[in-house]
């Protein structure tokens, strides 16, 4: 087991846990909760070990947009593939902008981003119900959202970094798979994977009160500094979130891993100052 630091648990205590899967050189991150469904679907989260890139981006960057070399970034998603079963034709891209759209992705979406040109634009989040649709979203940092619903075989991805907790980005994403797909939130199981931790997300007053303007009560996961900075636990008001629109409490799981307290086991966009690589998430229907 890796002994990770700032391992929180003051987010309710549930049975599910992180599996730390190491394969060669390669290691990821699953999670009890989904992997249960292990039959129905394939998810990871990515770390920085296994792959081919160099300097900044050592060495498993999925970022295409990064300034890394394509063929080594190409090599690292065809390693990661490999891992989980997955055919690299098969992978769908988000396109990140901090907003939150989100689209829903079919079988005429495959290798979009990845091997043909990506059409897919100002889009932090992904969700589909078809099988063999890979969909993947990047991270160094921001805290990744993965929502299953085993009823009606539905799979989400959404990129929530400040901007996207702020907007409620995961609510987003379960009003699509209610309205499109007629999911029932109390059937949906997520996994709130490893991000910045609330013992390193520091923010100015401007950010907080950005926070408690549009989510009063996100002052429950504001813990104050000093007079200038605060804390914000993103993974909590996530879970919030999610519980807000309807899911049940012991149906998500948080990681509670903080990618910049582990930052050489993640890429850390603040723990790197800025030069770092791009983690993925990884999910998709068998
Ligand atoms: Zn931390």
């Amino acid at each position: 087991m890796i002994a990770f630091k700032n391992l929180f648990n003051n987010h309710d205590a549930n049975k599910y846990y992180n599996i730390f899967v190491k394969k060669g050189e390669l290691e990821y991150i699953k999670f009890s909760n989904l992997e249960k469904y292990g039959y129905l679907i394939e998810h990871c989260f990515t770390t920085r070990k296994g792959g081919v890139s160099t300097g900044e981006f050592s060495s498993l960057n999925l970022g295409l947009k990064k300034k890394d070399s394509r063929e080594n970034v190409i090599e690292n998603f065809r390693r990661i593939c490999r891992a989980l079963n997955i055919e690299l034709s098969n992978v769908v891209l988000s396109d990140q902008v901090h907003g939150t759209n989100i689209r829903v992705v079919t079988e005429k979406d495959r290798g979009k981003g990845i091997l043909v040109d990506n059409d897919i634009k100002d889009c932090d989040g992904l969700i589909t119900n078809t099988k063999n649709v890979a969909i993947v979203t990047f991270y160094a940092d921001c805290v990744p959202v993965f929502l299953f619903d085993p009823e009606k075989r539905v799979i989400g991805l959404a990129h929530s970094g400040w901007k996207g907790t702020l907007e409620q980005i995961a609510a987003n994403a379960v009003n699509i798979m209610v309205t499109r797909f007629k999911c029932s939130p109390e059937n949906i199981v997520s996994a709130i994977g490893p991000s910045i931790g609330k013992c390193c997300f520091e923010v100015g007053n401007e950010v907080k009160e950005k926070f408690i303007n549009k989510i009063s009560w996100s002052e429950n996961f504001c813990t104050k500094k000093d007079e200038e900075k605060t804390y914000i636990d993103l993974q909590g008001i996530v879970k919030q979130t999610l519980i807000n629109s309807g899911l049940r409490s012991e149906n998500i799981f948080i990681s509670n891993i903080c990618t910049k307290c582990n930052k050489d086991m993640f890429f850390s966009h603040r723990g790197d100052m800025g030069k770092t690589g791009s983690l993925a998430a990884i999910m998709q229907l068998k």
